[in-house]
């Protein structure tokens, strides 16, 4: 025979984790206010803490229903956990609500039961809908856990996967025993003793999914243009390199097209700088709208940008190349003294013809764009 677990140290112990890990988090969400679902996972582990300890209050008096109070608050807990993981993913809002109003309902279902004096329906009720929180945490981490943030994301679902299984264990055992309430006070001391593990690994995985979305967005900066998004040089470079050893391997072709505003700086001049950025930004923005997924626009440095056209070369980057000329002078860009317009010239090359490396064909590209400058601006120009 074991020696009994001690419910109350156990309570006691899984109080003092979450208060920790409240604490922790909330300093995290002070230095992390671009990160979203974070203070609501502080919440949810003060709720945590605040549960423990009334549950550890209520040994007091014999587990009687003191403890109710215990149970909203896990339940709170669970709910401000399931809200962060929402808005940390950045998942749709119904989804949010869904999770609220279940809770909602929780909330006005216990008090009803508790007037039936049924224990073991209460802990039952109560391990059902934890449980079943735990299985959709699992679910919404599983399914939307990618990039950086995947091995962390894995490491929660799997957590809250096994809870939810380790609930349904209980609630077959309770089932089993007519929902009793000897059954239903058994099965605590090894859940809780379980609980106090997955707090424990739950508040690394929390702070893990947080290192992960800093190391993502460190990834991002490191490629991107901070003003337009658009990649930077290096990351072109890269994406490029790709494209070469496909283009080598599949014998599938590329093209780059080199555009520059016309007469920016007199934009600029007469608009104002800030004028002068909305510009860029827009353009940007309606040249993606017109690129593939597998496309790439980048800022080489002021008004100069380049696309990478993956699958194109010849007439048909030509063509591409101006229908973007065509969306950009048609960009309209609101400014205090009215409507602003801006048209850009393009110069294109492609892989094979005008060469295969990156020097070789910016070079080519450049001279066709400075063509078309001198040609007048606003037109598209192919390398010689
Ligand atoms: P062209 O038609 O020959 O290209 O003439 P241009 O005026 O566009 O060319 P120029 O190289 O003389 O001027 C480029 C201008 O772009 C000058 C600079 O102030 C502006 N510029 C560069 N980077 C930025 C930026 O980040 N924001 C803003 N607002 N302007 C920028
Ligand atoms: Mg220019
Ligand atoms: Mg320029």
């Amino acid at each position: 025979m074991l020696p009994p677990l001690d419910l109350a140290t156990i309570f006691a112990t899984n109080s003092a984790i979450a208060a920790v890990t409240a604490l922790v988090l909330s300093v995290l969400r002070r230095n992390q206010p671009a990160i979203n679902g974070i203070g609501s996972w502080a919440t949810g582990q003060a709720a945590y803490a605040v549960g423990f300890l009334l549950l550890y209050l209520s040994m007091a008096d014999a587990f009687q229903r003191s403890a109710l109070l215990g149970f909203f608050f896990s339940f709170a807990g669970a709910l401000f956990t399931s809200l962060g993981f929402h808005r940390f993913l950045g998942l749709a809002p119904w989804a949010t609500r869904v999770a609220a109003s279940v809770f909602l309902a929780v909330l006005v279902l216990l008090p009803l039961l508790s007037l039936t004096e049924r224990t073991g329906l209460i802990i039952a009720t109560t391990i059902a809908i934890l449980g079943s929180t735990a299985a959709m945490n699992a679910w919404l981490l599983f399914r939307n856990g990618r990039g950086a943030l995947r091995p962390a994301a894995m490491t929660l679902a799997a957590l809250h996967g096994l809870w939810a299984l380790f609930a349904l264990g209980r609630l077959i055992f309770i089932a089993a025993h007519g929902f009793e309430r000897p059954a239903a006070i058994a099965t605590l001391p090894p859940a809780m003793l379980m609980a106090t593990v997955m707090l424990t690994c739950h508040a690394l995985g929390l702070i893990w999914l947080v290192v992960g979305r800093l190391q993502e967005d460190l990834v991002i900066q490191a490629a991107t243009d901070p003003l337009t998004g658009a990649l930077n040089r290096r990351a072109l470079l890269a994406r490029l390199d790709q494209e070469r050893a496909r283009a080598a391997r599949d014998g599938i072709g590329f093209a780059l097209a080199t555009f520059d505003l016309d007469h920016f700086k007199q934009l600029n001049d007469t608009h104002g700088h800030v004028v002068g950025d909305a510009t860029l930004v827009g353009v940007v923005e309606t040249v993606r709208r017109l690129l593939r997924p597998n496309d790439a626009v980048a800022r080489l440095g002021g008004e100069e940008f380049c696309v990478l056209l993956p699958g194109v070369v010849g007439d048909d980057a030509l063509a591409l190349a101006e229908r973007l000329r065509e969306q950009v002078s048609s960009l309209v860009i609101n400014s205090a003294a009215g409507p602003v317009q801006v048209a850009a010239s393009f110069g294109v090359a492609w892989y094979g013809t005008h060469g295969q490396d990156w020097s070789s064909l910016l070079k080519a590209a450049d001279g066709a764009l400075y063509c078309a400058k001198r040609l007048g601006r606003n037109q598209v120009v192919a390398a010689a």
